[in-house]
């Protein structure tokens, strides 16, 4: 028999598997004791070691973070990193999110995409390689975590506390046909005091949710006299509105919002209510103040007056979004979200950065820096799993880069290998995330494949 044969043969029990895991709601929640992202988490992480027990594998966990089976001998180790937290369900679904409901050859749920479905295909993948008895000289370990939808804390804890490391493996927590290049991402925020004088002054300035959207809008307070009001309400500008008010004049600017890592897709409303105010005649601090950020980030996302542009031809540009824009009379604070190309360095444009924020009197008060990911096209990982792919699939096995960042980064000599097929709808994170039961049962089965070819 072939691993696609007896996977086809497991294929009412791998859905039944994946039906049970999607009703456990898997959502962080407050610590308790034994578990720390709450008691949903584990609960769905007990079920999964359990069902990979009765499936006759090999397993283990580490401090009720991080479980495994495996299967095989050697020293060497070749993994599969799934996860089994999921983001909470939200509104708008027209089915129940946490019954693992079977319609139209799909099967819908919380996880079932992201990433129960590929978590549990995979643990299906091994036992079928197991029941084949196929010799391999590294062992197999599936990898489950439990808070990858939350930062990640499990594979640190996995890392910090002994948890092996494998030689090569895949998380199929991203897309096909493959991740081989995930940019180099920097959260960084900056807070500084303004001293305001002059007639026209800043009351309150705010745009932005988060750092890695371009914000769609964003409002400006100007308090001012009567006479000032009537000067400033003649500026034009597309996309900013102006109306007068008891205390001056509200700036509305509307932008279009795209993901941080393609700000380029979007508008950035509040880069744009940066140049609308950088034609109004503020003095002193206040002035200053807009100038900088105006004229060095405006509606710009490449960091180019920045001087932090950096190109490379396997990844693009830099990327850079201004997040998130808060100011009140006394004092700004700023979050920008930039991602650096592949083959390039946070030495190359974090320092740059930095400092002529701190010359502007900015103080850096927090940074967030995951580091790019780059395994090269020909490294023989890379190789070996667009080889499955393409035989498997029949279609283009070219790897891809992406500005995002996926699992991979959490453990060493991992890049990101499936669940999505290209052209397919993306519904995780969505009200009816759904998968596919051919695209599951496909999954398994590149799975298997890829993770025989890996240990042999
Ligand atoms: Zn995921």
């Amino acid at each position: 028999m072939t691993l696609k044969e007896v996977l086809a043969q497991e294929k009412e029990n791998l859905l039944c598997s994946l039906r049970e895991c999607v009703r456990i709601r898997s959502v962080r929640e407050e610590a308790e004791e034994g578990a720390p992202y709450g008691r949903g988490v584990r609960a769905c992480l007990d079920y999964t070691l359990s069902l990979a027990k009765s499936l006759g594998l090999h397993c283990g966990e580490l401090g009720h973070q991080v479980g495994w089976c495996e299967y095989g001998e050697g020293n060497e180790m070749v993994a599969v990193l799934g996860h089994l937290d999921v983001v909470p369900e939200g509104d708008g679904w027209t089915v129940d999110p946490y019954q693992g409901v079977i319609r139209d050859g799909k099967i819908y749920g919380r996880g079932t995409m992201d990433d129960k479905g590929p978590t549990i295909a995979s643990i299906y993948a091994l036992s079928a390689i197991q029941r084949l008895g196929l010799p391999v000289r590294r062992r197999i370990r599936v990898l489950f975590g439990t808070n990858e939808e939350t930062g990640s804390a499990d594979m640190k804890y996995y890392r910090a506390n002994g948890g092996e490391i494998p030689v090569a493996g895949f998380t199929p927590d991203g897309e096909y046909p493959l991740v081989n290049g995930e940019k180099g991402i920097v959260n960084v925020s900056f807070e500084r005091d303004c001293v305001q004088r002059g007639a026209l002054r800043i009351r309150k300035i705010s745009g932005g949710t988060a750092p890695n959207v371009v914000p769609d809008t964003a409002f400006a307070e100007l308090s001012c006299d009567a006479k000032t009001a009537e000067a400033v309400l003649t500026l034009k500008e597309k996309q900013v509105r102006l109306i007068k008010t008891e205390y001056g004049v509200r700036m509305d600017a509307v932008g279009v919002s795209a993901h941080g890592s393609t700000p380029w897709q979007g508008e950035n409303a509040v880069g744009r209510l940066l140049l609308a105010l950088h034609r109004l005649p503020f003095e002193g601090e206040t002035g200053e103040l807009i100038a900088f950020l105006a004229e060095r980030i405006g509606m710009e996302c490449r960091g180019e007056s920045l001087g932090i542009h950096l190109h490379d031809d396997i990844s693009g540009d830099l990327s850079l979004n201004l997040g998130v824009l808060q100011a009140d009379e006394t004092r700004w604070k700023l979050v920008i979200n930039f991602r650096y190309p592949v083959t390039k360095r946070y030495s190359d444009c974090g320092p740059k950065l930095k400092q002529q924020f701190e010359a502007a009197g900015f103080m850096l008060t927090d940074e967030v820096h995951k580091e790019c990911l780059y395994v090269p096209a020909e490294s023989e990982m890379v190789k070996t799993l667009l080889a499955v792919y393409g035989e498997k699939t029949g279609l283009p096995a070219k790897p891809i880069c992406i500005g995002g960042g996926t699992y991979a980064k959490m453990l060493p000599n991992i890049v990101a290998f499936g669940p999505i097929f290209p052209g397919d709808e993306v519904r995780e994170h969505k009200p009816d995330e759904y998968m596919e039961i051919d695209r599951l049962m496909e999954n398994a089965d590149i799975f298997a494949e890829a993770m025989y070819r890996l240990a042999k």
